[in-house]
């Protein structure tokens, strides 16, 4: 049996085959960077057309409260709480990742702080970890507020000392797919005293998370990756219940006002989760945010899971079987790794831009990544036999050897 039959075997098997039709995906195009931007979903654009014509063209400034705009983030939060373990109130869509990373790091920093005097300061986080989340760390620190250190993967339990105040890492990590063992990690930061803090923008919507049960603090997660939401789509932020009352952040806007249209001249603090509202709710993201969470949620994590394992497994069969020699940097068992798979090569750029050419889009990292995500909604296991081929004809021939496939655009 050629590659080609048996991938269309399984595809007929898959029981998420009927789910690709719920996505728009361009004709020809072979998508496996789900996990940068994820696909149209199809019922997207007529929900936003609702939303702009009706609710905002007709419905105007009444749409606030007759479509209940105002409980949208609350509504959506409460909606992607099933798929990380959470409560429905310890969710809120909102802000960007980064926004909620600088609110939630700063608000561990002060729980800390007033819990145990000005002694932690302490964010422990990764080297490599995704740039926003070290960054956002700086921040703070030129605030005078945070201190940052840095420890790899197998150094992080012994750097649990004690003035750490929290521990910031991203579960699944962005250019290799490793995931951190969320409830050991987690257990070992707070028997050093620290919180922490994961980041979801490559675990929501992938893999099964379960917050709760690993009694995590904080959490932030991306919209426009597995939830597909589109580009700058509103992120959530979730909080555990027990922090609830303590918790204070920063950016005290009039929206996480217990009050805002009382228009008072004093903040006072919103119930639970909704006091990370900070400006006016960006609507159109939000709801798209919801068409794609309610897609994912219908769908069902676990099943998301189980076949994005076994793409990422057969694309690795079909690369044996071309003798397409990959250096892998994800870990080679599924089972520790999220939905996708990389590849270290020095010329991954011009290899990914001639993938690109043959209408495979699978993304590069800098500086000698090659990164292909397997988002199982929509990624079909004929995909995945039709990418492998390309990639090792790439490969075979030389054919990213061009000077136009070295140029690099603004955003790689
Ligand atoms: C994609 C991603 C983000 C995105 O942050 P934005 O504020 O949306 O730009 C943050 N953290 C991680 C780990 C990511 O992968």
């Amino acid at each position: 049996m050629s590659l080609l039959e048996d991938a269309r075997t399984r595809d007929a098997a898959d029981p998420l085959r009927e789910y690709r039709d719920r996505f728009a995906l361009p004709e020809g195009v072979i998508y496996l960077d789900g996990n940068s931007l994820g696909v149209l979903p199809r019922a997207t654009p007529e929900r936003l057309d609702a939303v702009v014509r009706g609710e905002w063209g007709d419905g105007l400034i009444g749409s606030w409260n007759d479509a209940d705009w105002i409980g949208l983030p609350q509504r959506v939060g409460g909606k992607i709480a099933p798929l990380v373990g959470a409560a429905p109130d310890e969710v809120i869509a909102c802000d960007s990742t980064s926004v909620n990373l600088f609110k939630l790091i700063a608000a561990a920093l002060q729980m800390q702080a007033r819990e145990n005097g000005k002694r932690r300061k302490v964010v422990l986080s990764e080297p490599g970890n995704f740039p926003t989340d070290l960054y956002m760390i700086e921040g703070l620190r030129r605030q005078g507020l945070a201190e940052r250190r840095l420890a790899g993967r197998d150094a992080l339990v012994d750097a649990l000392v004690a003035n750490v105040a929290l521990l910031l890492l991203t579960h699944t990590h962005y250019k290799t797919g490793a995931v951190h063992d969320m409830a050991a990690l987690t257990r070992a930061a707070h028997e050093a005293g620290a919180l922490v803090l994961w980041d979801l923008s490559h675990s929501c919507g992938a893999l099964p998370v379960d917050l709760n049960a690993c009694e995590a603090d904080f959490a932030v997660g991306c919209g426009y990756k597995y939830l597909n939401a589109g580009p700058g789509a509103p992120a959530f932020a979730f909080v555990a219940e027990r922090h609830h009352k303590a918790l204070q952040q920063p950016l005290t806007g009039w929206m996480g006002h217990a009050a805002p249209f009382e228009f008072s001249d004093d903040y006072a603090d919103a119930p639970g989760v909704d006091r990370l509202l900070c400006g006016t709710l960006p609507i159109i993201g939000l709801s798209a945010l919801e068409v794609g969470v309610e897609l994912v949620a219908e769908i069902g994590v676990d099943r998301l899971y189980a076949k994005s394992q076994a793409l990422s497994e057969f694309f690795r069969e079909c690369l044996a079987v071309h003798g397409a020699g990959l250096d892998l940097v994800s870990p080679p068992d599924p089972g520790r790794r999220g939905s996708q798979l990389s590849f270290r090569h020095a010329e991954a750029y011009a290899i990914c831009q001639a993938l690109i050419a043959r209408g495979v889009i699978g993304d590069f990292r800098d500086p000698d990544i090659l990164r292909f995500g397997f988002a199982p909604a929509y990624v079909s296991f004929s995909d995945i036999a039709e990418a492998a081929r390309h990639l090792a004809e790439v490969l075979e021939r030389g054919e990213w050897d061009r000077t136009e496939f070295k140029q690099r655009a603004a955003v790689t």
